[in-house]
């Protein structure tokens, strides 16, 4: 535990900044382990409207950061420092919060996002005129982008040879412990994070999402080592079922920041020696760590990947445009149970299991031929993970455009794959009670029940449950079809 801060010593006096961005912990931060070494640190955090352009921070994800923003000026205040939020353009709030304060270095996490680079190099130019250097540490992943390349020198395109790579470099360093932090004893105005206005009032959608969440270093390391107690031996056979708890529900965590992807590569490690029987099981939960990596290696490689389609013959794709369609998509109003069971999951909390975000995703760009781009919008607006590289990678590879794609013509089937991954049904019947009452042998498609076994389960399809909006196997024709347009460019 870090000493208090009254038995430190005053005697260095040099002050630097810590710029928070989405790395919101204080244990394994390279950076602000630096930073603790040099002297007094000033724990900072910006909220820039202008960053990310398109990809701002979406709605579901604007809760997480304003919990774990409170949760880290709990943990930091426990130090004796305060949190200072800042708003406006990163480089000017910055440079004048140095400017002010006489702070000679600001410290920071590296980060991958398209706009990341050019910010940081604007940064680092701005503070130079001032005499303020910037120092990056990594943090975010478990190798860098330029550190895992083929043979050849070149960016990987597909995930197995990567990891392979990945898993050849010499184990990720042991994470740094939480620093002895001393504060700045000047006084800086600070902006009040309720003021920010991150958290829905009307309606406040998120009322029982406190019940669900715990955003935040303690949340994240309760889950881990929740996950890694109790289900990590479950999840190699029970990580495709989503009326289960086999996944660890870490990636919020990871997307802010909450928790290192190291403390998880090394804790998990460790539970391979206490659970010998579950080390096959451990080893394709890294390997999940690993399509994470994989996606911000195509991001830093390729940082079109949000916006373009990877291959560039996915930009001719005849994608329809039905906005009706595309609502009843986001409201869970499909038709197709297991499609409406995994919107309606997301839109109540902000998650989804990953083998449903399959299946909707599949569904919209395949079965209604809509465009990966308003689903990985819908998403990155509901999801409390929106991770630009995840997002972006995940759409891409159901939607068939991606590097290592799924390829186009494996059309999920929402029947089977719900008969399939929820086969007793407490998942869809938990997210679509207008027909739980339905025996399993129909649950998954309602159309085919006779009269008296949807009348006796209280269904009357297109009035208490609506119809499929589309026939799955016409859907399946259109969709090979239009696939079929692309050939001709090969
Ligand atoms: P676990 O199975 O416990 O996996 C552990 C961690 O590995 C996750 O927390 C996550 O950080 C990472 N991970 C797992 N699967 C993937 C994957 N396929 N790609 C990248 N990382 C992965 N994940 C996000 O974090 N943010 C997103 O915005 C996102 N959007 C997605 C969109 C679509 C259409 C699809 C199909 C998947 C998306 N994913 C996204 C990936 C995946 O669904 C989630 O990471 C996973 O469901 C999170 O649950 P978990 O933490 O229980 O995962």
């Amino acid at each position: 535990m870090p000493s208090s801060p009254k038995n430190r010593s005053t005697a260095m006096a040099d002050v630097s900044i810590y710029w928070f961005r989405d790395d919101l912990r204080l244990a394994d931060l390279p950076g602000l382990a630096a930073a603790a070494q040099a002297g007094h640190v000033i724990p900072v955090f910006v909220r820039d409207p202008d960053l990310g352009d398109t990809w701002r921070i979406g709605s579901a994800s604007q809760w997480w950061l304003h919990h774990s923003l409170l949760s880290l000026r709990t943990r930091l205040a426990e130090q004796g420092l305060e949190l200072i939020l800042k708003s406006g353009a990163t480089v000017a709030a910055l440079s004048a919060l140095a400017a002010q304060t006489g702070a000679t270095t600001v410290y920071c996490s590296r980060h991958y996002q398209p706009w990341a680079g050019a910010l940081e190099t604007t940064l680092k130019e701005r503070l130079s005129k001032q005499g303020v250097r910037l120092k990056r540490y990594p943090g975010t992943l478990l190798h860098e982008p330029e550190d895992v390349a083929t043979g050849g020198g070149t960016p990987f395109k597909v995930f197995t040879p990567f990891w392979r790579a990945c898993n050849r470099r010499p184990d990720p360093h042991q994470p740094v412990p939480v620093p002895e932090l001393t504060p700045y004893n000047g006084l800086i105005e600070s902006e009040e994070l309720l003021d920010w206005g991150l958290l829905p009032t009307s309606p406040n959608w998120a009322f029982d999402w406190n019940d669900l969440w715990h955003p935040g270093e303690a949340g994240a390391q309760t889950a881990l080592t929740q996950f890694l107690d109790y289900h990590v031996q479950d999840y190699g056979d029970g990580r495709d079922i989503p009326s289960e708890p086999n996944t660890s529900k870490l990636s919020p965590y990871l997307r802010f920041g909450n928790l290192s992807p190291r403390q998880v590569w090394h804790a998990a490690q460790a539970s391979k020696l206490e659970l010998p029987e579950a080390v096959g099981s451990i080893e394709k939960f890294l390997s999940e760590i690993g399509w994470r990596e994989f996606c911000y290696h195509l991001l830093f490689h390729f940082p079109t990947m949000p916006d373009e389609a990877f291959n560039p013959k996915f930009s001719f794709f005849p994608w329809d445009d039905d906005p009706e369609r595309l609502i009843a998509w986001q409201r869970g109003q499909t038709g197709y149970p297991i499609v409406d069971a995994g919107m309606r999951e997301l839109w109540q909390t902000g998650f989804m299991h990953n083998r449903v975000r399959m299946v909707v995703a599949s569904f919209l760009t395949k079965h209604l031929l809509l465009n990966w781009r308003a689903g990985e919008e819908w998403f990155w607006d509901c999801l409390l993970d929106a991770d630009i590289a995840s997002n972006a990678c995940s759409w891409q590879w159901v939607g068939g455009s991606g590097a290592d794609a799924s390829p186009y013509f494996r059309i999920f089937n929402p029947i089977a794959q719900g008969e399939k991954f929820d086969k007793a049904g407490a998942y869809t019947r938990r997210w679509v009670p207008e027909v739980a009452d339905l025996p399993n042998k129909y649950l998954h498609k309602p159309w085919e029940a006779p009269d008296d076994v949807l009348s006796a389960a209280g269904v009357r399809l297109g009035d208490t449950y609506p119809r499929p909006i589309v026939d799955h196997k016409t859907a399946r024709e259109a969709a090979l079809s239009a696939y079929g347009t692309l050939k001709s460019l090969d």
